[in-house]
């Protein structure tokens, strides 16, 4: 299978196309296993606003700043700690005393909240529809145990909106396997009826050069198509009960993404029933504006106008040692990416 994969994208000779792979994780995948050696040279893959952390904007970190100064205690995924906000990052907080904790779940943080009553806990919920469930599932655990020193400060995602914006920057998407496996395909489906080709692909060797297979042959036929190449954790309804958690608990809202705006709809937020839960209204965080390097091409990166080589700071003033923008920190960002893996232009 894996040979048959390999002949059909090394001797694909139909018309030039722009695939973006929309996952962070993807990216940094097809980058490890070495399968952007294999394309045509016709064939150009573009990093599309699949990292979390990266389409977070420059102004959340500044409001969880806000908090710690505050005397809140910030609990984190790692990768926020080193994105740099308007003026300093998470990390020079906790070097002036801020109290920031990285935690693996929001579950952590909930528990740290209970076994540190005298605590102000505030979990930074970031991410797509992936790791929504777990959110829902610490906050209903805290609101039924009485837990109200734990909140969470939301920056939640969720990706249909997000295609909307993204029609047009190129000519077939590999959707986020992780995502449709909550959403199921319905969107894509949707979107295939409007003219947008996609696959959705698992993370595997074999998966991803099924899916480029599959893209390649399909391609050639001139139709918009969708293919659903990661059958084995993808199911078309998606994940029926965890839809319904996040129902219980969120509602969509406006959200600002890094590089693509304010797009209408796209965000989560607490319900008004678990407000006392929701870090921003709990503890009355100003509507801080922030404002990002200009010279950082992270948001051109994330809607595929350039490439991480194309930016003036890549590689010289920004490494992963030295971030200056969220894309060169997360494990799933498209310059780290490309810095770890090599590729100039
Ligand atoms: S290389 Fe650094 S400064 Fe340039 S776009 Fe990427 S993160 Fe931003």
């Amino acid at each position: 299978m894996i040979e048959k994969a390999k002949n059909i994208i090394q001797n694909y000779n139909g018309k030039p196309l722009r695939i973006m792979e929309v996952c962070g994780t993807h990216t940094h995948e097809i980058f490890r296993l070495g399968i952007r050696s294999l394309l045509p040279r016709q064939v150009d893959l573009i990093s599309g606003p699949g990292c979390p952390v990266c389409v977070t904007p420059v102004n959340y970190i500044d409001k969880a700043i806000y908090l710690a100064q505050k005397g809140c205690c910030i609990c984190t995924f790692g990768d926020l700690v080193r994105v740099p906000g308007s003026e300093s990052s998470l990390a020079q907080a906790r070097a002036q005393g801020g109290d920031i904790k990285t935690v693996y779940s929001p579950e952590d943080a909930m528990l740290y909240a209970t076994q540190h009553p005298e605590k102000k806990v505030v979990f930074l919920a970031v991410g797509f529809e992936t790791t929504v469930p777990a959110v829902c599932i610490a906050v209903d655990s805290a609101k039924k145990n009485g837990i109200d020193n734990f909140s969470v400060l939301t920056a939640h995602k969720t990706m249909p909106a997000a295609y909307e914006a993204l029609k047009g920057s190129a000519d077939v998407f590999i959707y986020p396997g992780h995502v449709n496996a909550i959403t199921g395909n319905a969107v894509c489906k949707e979107l295939t009826k409007q003219g947008v080709s996609g696959v959705v692909a698992g993370f595997t060797a074999e998966e991803l050069l099924m899916a480029f297979a599959v893209i390649l042959t399909l391609y050639e036929k001139d139709t918009p198509f969708f293919k659903n190449c990661y059958t084995s954790v993808v199911k078309d309804e998606g994940n029926i009960a965890a839809q319904k958690l996040i129902n219980k608990i969120m509602t969509p809202c406006d959200s600002t993404w890094r590089g693509l705006g304010v797009i209408k709809g796209s965000g989560l937020m607490l319900k008004s029933e678990y407000s006392n839960y929701d870090a921003m209204i709990k503890y009355d965080v100003p509507d801080i504006k922030g404002s990002p390097n200009p010279a950082c091409k992270c948001a051109d990166i994330l809607m595929g106008k350039c490439k991480p080589p194309q930016c003036p700071l890549f590689g010289k003033v920004c490494t992963p040692l030295k971030p200056v923008g969220a894309c060169m920190v997360s494990g799933e960002g498209a310059c780290s990416a490309y810095y770890q893996y090599g590729e100039n232009l």
